[in-house]
């Protein structure tokens, strides 16, 4: 007999900032800083550098991480919470916002073979299976699925064809799922790590700037995790939880670039999809609103069944301390700021 519990938690969304450390150009070119951060209160100042004299505007958040955050301390105050709930059947999402350049990708996967700067993806690997190694009368099946969005077409990065696109699909039991997306089950840290090798290198292939590329794509590494637990009744339960990991296109406004042509509607399609998911978040911690604005783009679809409901939600809003920077750190604060 196979009985399936329902998670029972209230909604829960997290917003918080991460500013990374001047680059050696940046140093080089003797760039003022114009973010000052309290880790201990979670506010941030930001001063513009062309009104000399104006107070610096101040945002407070669940919390802020300086330029000497660790990510050891990220996974452990912000994340680890979030992975801990998908290991008792619930879903959650963990999203990298901000524009291109301030360590989205680094806060997700961190650098390679440097255990201290794994991000946020190999760690949640070490702690899910660390979970199951040490669990008792539970059963685990773990699958891996790496998805992009550019466009908002899909594509399956673990696939072995990777001109095909992929569909949003709705079924009342299941919810929206993208057909024929591929999942492997991993029973190991090493094989979910060479999964996610297989995707980003996949992610890579036919794109002729890697960092253009990834700059204007969604990256999503999907871990499902189901459980079947026999508990003292006799009786199976079977929980299932998803963890959606997010790398999110670069927020930078393209005005700015002097796109034209496809590339200006390539642009507006990533603003769309950014937009998209700050109106469904700030709908969601609002509260009140009736309507969440989920079908107005294939990411905020795909993500439906894990925003909002019984799902928690951490957004890390990254961003540059140059004076350079100043117009899309702002833009990214105030964004941050509406989804808290
Ligand atoms: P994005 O993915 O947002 O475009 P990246 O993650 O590629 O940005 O980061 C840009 C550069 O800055 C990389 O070389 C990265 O290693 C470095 N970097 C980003 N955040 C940090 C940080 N908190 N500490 C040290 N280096 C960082
Ligand atoms: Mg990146």
């Amino acid at each position: 007999d196979v009985k399936i519990s329902l998670p029972q938690k209230a909604e829960c969304v997290k917003v918080v900032v991460r500013c990374r450390p001047m680059d050696e150009k940046e140093v080089a070119a003797g760039y003022d800083r114009v973010i000052e951060m309290n880790v201990k209160k979670g506010t941030i100042e930001i001063k513009n550098p062309k009104a000399n004299g104006e107070a610096p505007r101040t945002f407070t958040f669940d919390s802020v991480y300086d330029w000497n955050s660790k990510q050891r301390d990220l996974y452990e105050e912000t994340f680890r919470d979030l992975v801990q709930s998908v290991l008792e059947g619930f879903n959650g999402t963990i999203f990298a916002y901000g524009q291109t350049g301030t360590g989205k990708t680094f806060t997700m996967q961190g650098v390679k073979n440097d255990p201290d700067l794994r991000g946020v993806i190999p760690n949640s690997f070490e702690h899910i299976f660390q979970h199951i190694s040490r669990s008792e009368n539970q059963q685990y099946l773990i699958r891996a699925s790496y998805l992009e969005i550019y466009q908002e077409e899909i594509r399956d990065l673990l696939s072995k064809d990777q001109s095909k696109r992929l569909e949003l699909k709705e079924r009342p039991d299941t919810g929206v799922y993208v057909k024929d997306l591929s999942s492997f089950v991993t029973k190991s840290v090493k094989e979910i790590e060479h999964v996610m090798n297989v995707g980003n290198q996949n992610r890579s292939v036919g794109a002729t700037n890697m960092n253009e590329h990834s700059s204007r794509s969604h990256a999503i590494f999907i871990i499902t995790i189901e459980c079947c637990e026999l508990r003292e009744d006799g009786e199976n339960h079977i929980r299932v939880g998803r963890l959606n990991l997010v790398d999110l296109a670069g927020s930078e406004r393209q005005a700015k670039t002097g796109a034209t042509g496809d590339r200006l509607k390539e642009a507006t399609k990533i603003n769309l999809s950014l937009s998209a998911l700050g109106n469904v978040i700030s709908a969601l911690v609002d509260g009140k609103s009736t309507h969440i604005p989920y079908r107005d783009s294939k990411l905020t679809r795909l993500l439906q069944d894990s925003l909002g409901g019984n799902a928690r939600t951490v957004m890390v809003a990254n961003i540059g301390p140059a004076s350079y920077n100043y117009d899309e750190s702002l833009g990214t604060l105030r964004y941050a700021n509406r989804a808290k």
